[in-house]
């Protein structure tokens, strides 16, 4: 935009980048047709570029972006359409998926007041959030327009439900390049922290920065979102494509764009389309070095979501072998539907959650299980595509470098894959039970005389200082040192390329618990995707093994 970029033309359009370019009254189309045209001088019609939209995208488009249009709605000029009601009594008892259910808790009717009868798909309008959050990637830019558009000395609409977070960058200087450095990345990076404290300290908003004293940040935003701040039924959003990973305890909880953040510090809501679920049910039991890594990696290697099928749906997750999971572990699955292409994941609330909410949270009882009641759906729901699976069939899965889709069973690796480094963290794979994972790999190990093998550098990384916590306490980080892991404080790091553990050269393998392995996000290197379990085995003998757990493993 700054740029003077008015239109983007794409074979295709991601959802965030294009409610972003729509927020900042930049034009997209996926017409090739249109480059001629426009090279030619032709004047484009404004409805070319909002035919197909819904009735409110149309007029941010028309109004030239979002921020005109929400000042056009308070001043009440715009046109809301009703969510429609096809007679209130037949609406009130549509059966409803959960995410529907949330939805409708928190859309705005006609009167701008919160909560609808009942939403379908496809329903379009604005949702309130019960919570707001954006890290140092994002909150300086958001910051920045709110300066620029609504004031200087402005205030943002309830501070006390905005948290901000520090976390993607705190290691940059430790792996940033010398040729980076010269172009002055690493005083950017360093801008980006100074703002984000400054409008947080201006605005009173809660920040989650760095640790005072060592080096550290008190955690990754969706590792702290989950520890202490959302709930079930909520409606969540955050600046960052992994926002659902709190839908393990049943929140609908999507990643929104920096003008969507910037937006809703004004007007506490957000823009939504109601979206189509697909349910993916695994029945059965599995095995018990199986995990919810291996489960979601089954998952995004089937034709349906690698063809594209369940792009911006909300992956809801159910059956007998998710029921088992425990939170941390469905919050790996709810993560992933990031990866999926899904708007958000989601687990039905239901005696694990109330667990998690008592031990973690330190609530009682009755108010946790209160927190669940109604948090299901209903049995006639509709979905647009189930997928059901067995979790007897599945074994240690991995996807092969390049794209998190390329799934396969560690068995089906044809040669031995010697490993250089193997990575444990990231908001996906550094949570408590992550942890037990890999401390009672490499505890087995240390019973059998055995260290991370010499040819291997094994990082393992908290997601959070309760995490670290937790390990001190359980007496993890004298195992994980003993074994030869080198531990690190949270932060996103190598994740984002931006911290130890990153590959540095192209032939550089690596094995990771993180989420995404696409072409150079976390260095060079040839990254396969795995488990915690599989990590730590792999770390242990120096190339990739399915874990197998010692007669004196115990489940965790
Ligand atoms: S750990 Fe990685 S995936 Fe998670 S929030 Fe940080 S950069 Fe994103």
């Amino acid at each position: 935009m700054c740029a003077g970029i008015k239109v983007v033309i794409a074979e295709n359009i991601e959802r965030i980048y294009k409610q972003n370019c729509q927020n900042l009254g930049v034009l997209t189309s996926t017409d090739f047709s249109l480059i001629d045209r426009i090279r030619g001088g032709q004047e484009i019609p404004l409805s070319e570029f909002t035919a197909g939209e819904d009735e409110i995208t149309r007029q941010v488009i028309e109004y030239g972006g979002l921020f005109p249009f929400n000042v056009a709605r308070m001043q009440k000029k715009v046109f809301l359409p009703q969510i429609e009601e096809a007679g209130k009594s037949v609406r009130s008892t549509r059966a409803m998926t959960l995410a529907e259910k949330i939805f409708a808790r928190h859309m705005l009717n006609e009167k701008g007041e919160v909560g609808v009868s009942a939403v379908k798909p496809g329903d379009t309008g604005f949702a309130q959030a019960d919570l707001r959050f954006s890290h140092e990637y994002v909150t300086p830019m958001a910051a920045m327009f709110f300066e620029r558009y609504v004031g200087k000395d402005a205030k943002v609409n309830d501070a006390s439900s905005i948290i901000f977070f520090r976390d993607h960058l705190t290691f940059l200087d430790e792996v940033i390049s010398e040729e980076k450095k010269k172009l002055g990345l690493l005083d950017l990076a360093t801008q980006l922290k100074l703002k984000q404290q400054d409008f947080a300290l201006k605005q009173g908003i809660k920040l989650h920065g760095e640790l005072k004293d060592r080096k550290g940040s008190e955690g990754i935003c969706h590792a702290i979102v989950l520890e202490s701040y959302a709930l079930p039924g909520q409606l969540n959003i955050g600046s960052d494509s992994h926002t659902p990973h709190v839908g393990a305890i049943g929140c609908v909880a999507f990643g929104i764009g920096t003008t969507d953040v910037f937006n809703s510090w004004i007007t506490k809501d957000v823009r939504v389309k109601v979206p189509e679920s697909v349910r993916i049910v695994i029945r059965g039991k599995k095995h018990s070095n199986v995990t919810a890594k291996d489960f979601i990696l089954k998952i995004l290697s089937l034709e349906y979501v690698r063809s594209g099928k369940a792009l911006a749906k909300v992956m809801e997750y159910a059956g007998e072998a998710i029921e088992e999971l425990s939170v941390d572990e469905r919050a790996t699955m709810t993560n992933m539907a990031a990866e999926i292409g899904g708007f958000t994941g989601i687990v039905a609330p239901d005696k694990k959650a109330v667990d998690f909410l008592m031990e973690r949270r330190g609530m009682d009882r009755r108010k946790a299980e209160s927190m669940i009641e109604g948090l299901y759906s209903d049995p006639e729901a509709q979905y647009a595509h189930v997928i059901e699976l067995d979790a007897a069939e599945i074994t240690p899965m991995v996807a092969t470098p390049g794209d998190p889709g390329n799934g396969k069973y560690v068995r089906e690796l044809n040669t031995p894959v010697p490993v250089e480094i193997a990575y444990g963290g990231t908001c996906t794979a550094g949570k408590n039970e992550d942890m037990d994972m890999y401390a009672a790999v490499l505890a087995d190990a240390l019973k059998q005389g055995k260290r991370v093998a010499g040819s291997v550098k094994f990082y393992i990384q908290f997601g959070s200082q309760e995490t670290r916590e937790y390990c001190l306490r359980k007496g993890y980080v004298e195992v994980f040192k003993k074994a030869g892991a080198l531990v690190i404080e949270p932060s996103c790091g190598a994740c984002i390329n931006a911290g130890p553990g990153v590959s540095t050269r192209p032939d550089q393998v690596v094995i990771s618990a993180q989420n995404r392995n696409f072409p150079g996000r976390s260095g060079p290197g040839q990254m396969y995707l795995a488990s915690p379990f599989t990590v730590a085995a792999s770390a242990v003998a120096g190339y990739i093994v399915e874990y197998e757990p010692s007669e004196t493993f115990v489940e965790v």
